[in-house]
């Protein structure tokens, strides 16, 4: 048995306080996700495992960095972004304790772990950037390109806001002028 999520445990096993730590990068062996972002098939993904020997069996910490793509869910421009997930999990002994894995004969299999953390961990609502405008509900047409676009005032409105202090506005700015006097 082997592959790039099999590791072995024999020379731990029925040892408590024993640990082995592994390094590994692999590519994604399918596309992992079904929503608007996935990791794609043949994706880098580096592993950091830690395989400690408990009295029920192994104790597995695993580090995982990839990247997935696919669309913002209000633009829909592509994005690619990194991903860091991490997993802890006990391989129980076959027959002693009731875990949801097993130890099998000399190893352990992290593919379902690997997968199921990644996959639950993608985004249900990607979104390009914390505050993407969208697309206009006018044209179709992204609003992502250009900045911010400034809420057309009222001029009636305009005049109001000439007479109060800008909480939004002016607060930074002087911010920014008090920085570089000093
Ligand atoms: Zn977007």
């Amino acid at each position: 048995m082997s592959g790039p999520f099999i590791y072995p445990v024999r020379d731990i096993v029925g040892h408590p306080g024993e640990m082995r730590e592994f390094q590994s990068t692999t590519e994604v062996p399918e596309k992992w996700g079904e929503g608007l972002v996935s990791v794609p098939q043949g994706e880098t993904l580096e592993l950091a495992v830690r395989l400690e020997s408990v009295h029920e069996g192994i104790l597995v910490t695993a580090d995982m960095a990839t990247e997935y793509s696919g669309v913002c869910g209000r633009c829909l421009t592509d994005i690619v972004q990194p991903l860091e997930v991490e997993f802890q999990e006990l391989f129980g002994y076959p027959g002693e304790e009731v875990t949801d894995f097993d130890v099998q004969d000399d190893h352990v299999d992290l593919e379902n772990l690997v997968r199921d953390s990644i996959v639950l961990s993608l985004p249900f609502q990607p979104v390009c950037q914390p505050d993407c405008p969208g697309l206009d509900p006018a044209t179709g047409e992204r609003l992502t390109a250009t900045a911010a676009p400034e809420i057309p005032i009222d001029e009636r409105w305009a005049a109001l806001k000439a007479l109060t202090p800008d909480q939004d506005g002016e607060a930074p700015r002087r911010a920014v002028s008090d920085t570089e006097k000093s």
